[in-house]
């Protein structure tokens, strides 16, 4: 497994955590999201402050204009993102350490260690999942709709996603991708 640090933050985590940045002839960064573009390249982590920090010090360290705002460069990321959410759900619903919908989830809640749930699920339903859930850690996905995620389970809708394992990486992406892109909403 391969290290790298984040440009940004200096914090050390695996290549495959954090996204690769090059640096174009035109002093433009690009996302190098398959990691192989043989260019000068930064790494960053999914967070839009060290995004923001690397624009920044990229143009202090003469790393040309070092701006991710093409519109393009975004949109690839976007979808990056989203099929990273999807991957890791699919892979979280084959390892079988997930329960299936809103009454399930709360009726097994001693072992479930973080919910999931879908971005246009009714306020009724939100409303009985942060009232009967305790402290358990809940991430909207913020693409998915009851659709979309049910379509993963080869379901006509999902709204709600139990899951007995820890989601710190999903959390992270999630509100990573929220951060980038809640603006469009
Ligand atoms: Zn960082």
């Amino acid at each position: 497994m391969a290290e790298r640090s984040c440009f940004a933050c200096k914090t050390k985590m695996e290549k495959s955590d954090l996204i690769r940045v090059v640096v174009d002839d035109s002093g433009i960064a690009l996302f190098d999201l398959m990691q192989k573009i043989p260019q000068r390249s930064a790494y960053l982590c999914y967070n839009k402050n060290c995004l923001d920090k690397a624009e920044k010090m990229g143009r202090e360290k003469g790393l040309g204009k070092f701006k991710f705002e093409k519109d393009e460069n975004l949109q690839r990321l976007k979808k990056f993102l989203e099929n990273r959410v999807k991957e890791k759900i699919r892979f979280l619903l084959l390892s079988k350490k997930t329960v299936i919908g809103l009454e399930e989830t709360l009726s097994f809640l001693t072992d479930i260690k973080g919910i999931l749930f879908a971005d246009d699920i009714s306020e009724n339903t939100l409303k009985k999942l942060n009232n009967k859930s305790g402290d358990v850690l809940k991430i909207k996905l913020p693409f998915l709709t009851k659709e979309d995620f049910g379509a993963l389970i080869n379901k006509s809708e999902l709204g709600v996603l139990g899951v007995k394992e820890p989601l710190v990486e999903l959390e992270k992406i999630c509100l990573f991708y929220e951060n980038l892109f809640s603006q469009e909403h």
